[in-house]
């Protein structure tokens, strides 16, 4: 297992699904690691079920001004921040035809603009240290597009362009950037797909079965550690060969 021992870490979204089960990966490795949500309380509680070294902190993306005033607090307190998984995220709207200003403005608003200020938030703290690693929460959408998702696979495009254009002008600065791309993950993010429809994802997933939010967590940990310190830039797969 890479280890984190040491590290300070952040995980937004990580009240449920992929982020819980990466705060999980990352304070087993040894992280200190502080989770995010929308819900004060909420986070507290999840934080609470990891153990010593993880606590929970209200924070809703979507506020910028709470995004800087967060991560400045987290860097003042733990005196560091070494790692960012931003998996805070959203699956709303459908098709084309149904979608409202509102689901646009929504997925962008929570998507891309509250990844892009809390990369912006980490990379302050993270430039003193002259070392870091972030990890975005992209997905198989943003490059193969979805009918019924195009502005959720639209702002997931945007985080690989967002992940690759970081991690160029943050690398003199010791800082990576990278992204995971996951497939079909077991998650309320997916709760309200039809089972026919997960059927028919099983049947074109090359191990033929959906993901987990720990086999997405292993891999955003060996990213998040130095055993993927000459790994900036990418976009990780991580889909049981549904793209093949
Ligand atoms: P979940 O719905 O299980 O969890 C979403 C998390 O995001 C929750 O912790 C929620 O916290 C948080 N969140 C939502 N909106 C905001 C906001 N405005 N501010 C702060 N936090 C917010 O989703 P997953 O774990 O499945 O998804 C995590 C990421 O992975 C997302 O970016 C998603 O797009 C991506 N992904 C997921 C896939 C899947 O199949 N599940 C596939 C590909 C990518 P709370 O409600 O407590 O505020």
């Amino acid at each position: 297992m890479s280890d984190l021992t040491g590290k300070v870490a952040v995980v937004t979204g990580g009240t449920r699904g992929i982020g819980f089960a990466t705060a999980a990966a990352l304070a087993e490795a040894g992280a200190t690691v502080v989770v995010t949500g929308r819900d004060r309380e909420t986070a507290e509680k999840r934080a609470a079920e990891l153990g010593e070294r993880v606590s929970g902190v209200a924070l809703d993306v979507t506020d910028s001004a709470a995004v800087k005033d967060v991560f400045k607090n987290i860097a003042k307190e733990h005196g560091r921040i070494d790692v960012l998984v931003a998996s805070a995220g959203i699956l709303e709207g459908g098709l084309i035809g149904m979608l409202t200003d509102e689901h646009i403005a929504t997925t962008l608003a929570t998507n891309v603009a509250g990844t892009i200020t809390c990369v912006q938030a980490a990379a302050r703290a993270m430039m003193r240290k002259r070392s870091g690693s972030i990890v975005l929460l992209g997905s198989i959408v943003g490059e193969r597009g979805n009918a019924g998702q195009t502005v959720y696979a639209a702002s997931k495009a945007a985080l690989v362009a967002t992940a690759k254009s970081a991690a160029k002008e943050l690398g003199k600065q010791g800082i990576r950037v990278n992204a995971v791309a996951p497939g079909v993950i077991q998650t309320d993010l997916i709760s309200e797909q039809s089972d026919e429809v997960l059927e028919r994802v099983k049947e074109t997933t090359a191990l033929r079965r959906l993901g987990t939010p720990e086999e997405v967590a292993k891999v955003i940990r060996f990213l998040a550690s130095d055993d993927a310190s000459f790994v900036t830039g990418q976009v990780l797969g991580i889909d049981g060969g549904l793209v093949l």
